[in-house]
């Protein structure tokens, strides 16, 4: 493939000044490190001299983080790499230039040297390192590449800069090589460096971070790798199927093409035996399991690893796939192994699949994977909170499974996710809903309900799905003998539609888009029916907690965290069921596919999620009771953060209505965002059947306003009224909205207005012990008269307390 890089006009003619000395008497009492790039360390000057002899030939720059500052909210973790470059020396007499390539153009289709040299010079190479050349032999220079090497390559100053934590500054002083993980060898040279950067006003994260934050010690680490040679075969890239590509321009395409041009991620795995059926591979992939990674979590890792070879065995290959012990004195950021790595931070994140690409076949050179050790405190939380914790069950019965094996279930899924990742799978938010058939998905415990107690046997998926094996085979599968490789694809992938296997990845599962069964964190194969499951489960989880959700001797305050989950426990589903309104389903077809790219969802199933939403509003599904509110005690003394916050209005006191509150303003809120509200508006347009954007807020006003607002439920009910005014009025102002969006608002307001006209008598000099409900309308009647009066401004929106990711997995604060 032609790559433009090499067609340097000058010969690099290494220049025979006399005055520099030969390498061998330069380096003489240094210590030598033969290998792919040579380098000679000067213990005296403290120096690393690099020796180059491959002129203007390419080879793979890869750099990443070795250690990391832990913090979650910056995503500098031990282990982070970086995307990976074509580089290559080029020298210019006494100077030589560290320069990266540009492979994102080219000219592939058609090349000619003319039509190369123009992208070539149409766009940018980046030049990112300069040196002196200070001896030489036999084309054979020698440089002094340490301040190349104690650059911050990763930009930490920046990121920190970027998150509001500091202007850090790279302090020369307190940086230097790391010579432990400083080596060369045949096909890749490893350097690392310790750096250390400056702040005299260090960010709050890094002050929790850092035992002193204003030095900032952490090591980078540098790859200068051979390039793979030419055996490696691309694979064309599909939108249909969820394997990730690498995109390029090739402005060889003629005009009725596209210039940009994809090609899958994948290993280099090929079969020994191209004629057999089933074959070893000539080499496997194998990963080095961290040996940090403790028991039960290494056991989870390496089963979830096994799924893989599982399904590689479907692609044809036998042993294809290993997960094996890391040797002690690997370093875990060398460029020759794919690694998964074990990673601390201050609270539960992201765990992440990650690989180093050949950004010019898309070639998989080096995954690192990352595993999180906090996400299981968060799996336990959700286990403890429904359950109670070991040997005490709730409701009298074992759930299926023990504390333990609830959270090895899930790490063993998430460690075949993240590997998952890195053999060039992408997110599939769509497969759980096809009978969980993909690891690829973000999964919701699965919490049953059976004859009165919970069962959480079933909690999560016990190996690969059968979309996971569809994707490998895409990505690695050879075609039989005889069939043409193009047409082995197009088969696999309408074979999948058949079985009515889907695909639908990242953006597309967010919470204000229009596919209910491209949403994370949700089970069942019809949404709305698992609301009604789910809203069932959880009334009794909620109902079932008390202090057995925690261990004896623990602080009390920790039942907030374990009555999260619990609470918030059909957050995901309801975030489907909205989807549902506005709905439409659609998917990445190319024309031929038979099944259609977008279909709206009935008008039947749009009214019943009206109806579920609408229940969900309900002070029934609201509440918690006494005994649950009694026991929810404040952060005990001495306790450093972690867990989720919930809103917290009434604090030191739990507050029941701001939780409510929460829920009410993600319902409503979802269901009148601008772009939802457009949809409905747009389809109804389309389908006379489909509700109006004025049927859709008739129903949540006049579901609202039809519930008692004095009573026993009283407060909860109010609570849900304002947050369908907030709402509103959110909408009406909003920027976002379209005018039939806020002409709708306008008129949802004005039907709040004559609702709560008729419930209460505005009477300031009535009976106050029971003036709270004539307050409040008054309040309601007041907020939107002066809306108005004087239009209110886009940040005047919701007041509803904040939160996110409570039902999810991992807990997340405000
Ligand atoms: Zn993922």
């Amino acid at each position: 493939m032609a790559v433009l890089t090499a067609a340097a006009p000058l010969e690099a003619q290494p220049d025979t000044d006399e005055g520099l000395p030969s390498l061998a008497a330069y380096t003489e009492g240094m210590e030598a490190n033969p290998g792919y790039f040579p380098f000679y360390w000067d213990g005296r000057g403290g120096r690393l001299l690099l020796e180059i002899d491959r002129w203007d030939e390419p080879f793979l720059y890869l750099t990443s983080l070795a250690t990391g500052v832990g913090s979650n909210a910056l995503g500098l973790d031990r282990g982070n790499i970086q995307t990976a470059h074509v580089a290559r020396f080029e020298r210019v007499g006494p100077k030589v230039m560290f320069v990266l390539d540009n492979p994102r153009f080219r000219a592939e289709t058609d090349p000619t040297e003319t039509l190369e040299r123009s992208v070539e010079e149409s766009f940018l190479t980046s030049t990112v390192g300069g040196f002196t050349v200070v001896a030489e032999e036999d084309g054979r220079a020698l440089v002094d590449a340490t301040s190349f090497f104690l650059r911050d390559v990763v930009g930490v100053a920046a990121r920190l800069q970027a998150a509001n934590q500091g202007t850090y500054r790279l302090i020369a002083d307190r940086s230097a090589l790391y010579l432990p993980r400083t080596r060369a060898f045949p096909e890749n040279t490893e350097v690392e460096a310790s750096l250390t950067f400056e702040s005299e006003r260090p960010g709050g994260e890094i002050q929790r971070h850092a035992p002193d934050g204003r030095a900032m010690t952490l090591r980078q680490h540098h790859s200068l790798v051979m390039l793979p040679d030419d055996g490696y075969e691309t694979r064309r890239f599909d939108p249909r199927i969820g394997v990730f590509g690498i995109g390029y321009y090739d402005f060889g395409k003629p005009f009725d093409d596209d210039y940009q041009t994809m090609l899958a991620r994948r290993h280099r795995l090929v079969k020994a035996d191209l004629s057999a059926e089933m074959s070893e591979p000539v080499e496997p992939v194998i990963y080095y399991l961290d040996p940090a990674v403790p028991e039960p979590y290494r056991t989870a890792f390496k089963v979830g690893g096994e799924w893989w070879n599982r399904v590689f065995e479907a692609a044809g290959f036998l042993d294809a796939f290993r997960v094996e012990d890391m040797p002690p004195d690997m370093d875990p950021m060398d460029a020759r192994y794919h690694v998964i790595q074990w990673v601390h931070r201050t609270e539960a994140g992201s765990s992440i699949g990650p690989s180093f690409i050949d950004p010019r076949t898309g070639e998989i050179i080096k995954a690192a994977v990352r595993m999180d050790s906090y996400r299981s405190l968060a799996n336990y939380n959700t286990f403890a909170g429904a359950a109670g914790v070991d040997g005490d069950w709730y409701a009298g019965a074992p759930p299926g499974v023990d504390g333990e094996e609830f959270v090895m279930m899930r790490r063993r899924q998430h460690s075949a996710h993240e590997i998952g990742h890195t053999l060039g799978l992408a997110h599939n938010f769509i497969a759980i809903s096809d009978g969980h058939a993909s690891v690829m998905d973000y999964p919701a415990p699965v919490v049953e309900l059976r004859d009165g107690r919970l069962d959480l046997s079933g909690a999560y998926r016990a190996g690969p799905g059968a979309y996971d094996t569809l994707a490998i085979r895409y990505a690695y599968a050879s075609p039989p003998p005889g069939q043409d490789e193009d047409a082995f694809l197009s088969q696999l992938l309408l074979e999948a539609q058949e079985r009515g296997w889907r695909f639908i990845t990242n953006p597309d599962a967010g919470a204000d888009n229009s596919h209910p069964d491209a949403t994370w964190w949700v089970n069942g194969n019809d949404v709305l029916d698992e609301l009604e499951r789910v809203g069932e489960v959880r009334r009794f989880m909620i109902d079932s907690f008390d202090e057995r959700a925690i261990e004896p001797g623990e602080p009390m305050h920790k039942l907030r965290e374990r009555f999260a989950p619990v609470y918030f426990h059909h957050r995901a589903t309801y975030e489907a069921a909205i989807k549902s309104i506005g709905g439409m389903e659609y998917r990445y077809g190319v024309r031929g596919d038979p099944e259609p790219v977008t279909e709206l969802v009935s008008a039947d199933r749009v009214r019943r999620a009206m109806e579920l939403l609408s229940d969900a509003l309900s002070p029934e599904q609201l509440a918690i009771p006494e005994e649950v509110l009694r026991i929810l005690a404040p952060r005990s003394f001495g306790w450093i953060g972690g867990g989720p916050s919930w809103s917290n209005r009434a604090g030191p006191a739990f507050d029941q209505i701001g939780a409510a509150a929460t829920v009410a303003s993600e319902i409503v809120g979802g269901i009148l965002a601008p772009s939802r509200a457009a949809r409905v508006v747009a389809f109804h347009a389309r389908d006379p059947t489909l509700p109006s954007l004025e049927e859709v807020m008739a129903k949540l006003v006049d579901d609202a306003w039809a519930r008692p607002v004095d009573g026993a439920g009283g407060a909860l009910v109010r609570s849900v009224q304002d947050v369908i005014v907030d709402e509103l009025l959110a909408l009406a102002a909003s920027a976002a909205a379209t005018t039939e969006s806020r002409a709708a608002a306008e008129w949802g307001l004005r039907r709040v207005q004559a609702r709560a006209a008729t419930v209460a008598s505005f009477d300031p000099l009535g009976d106050a012990r029971t003036a709270s409900s004539s307050a409040h309308s008054t309040r309601l009647v007041g907020d939107i008269e002066r809306y108005f009066q004087r239009p209110w401004s886009t940040d005047q929106g919701s007041e509803a307390p904040a939160g996110s990711g409570w039902a999810r997995d991992r807990p997340v604060g405000p």
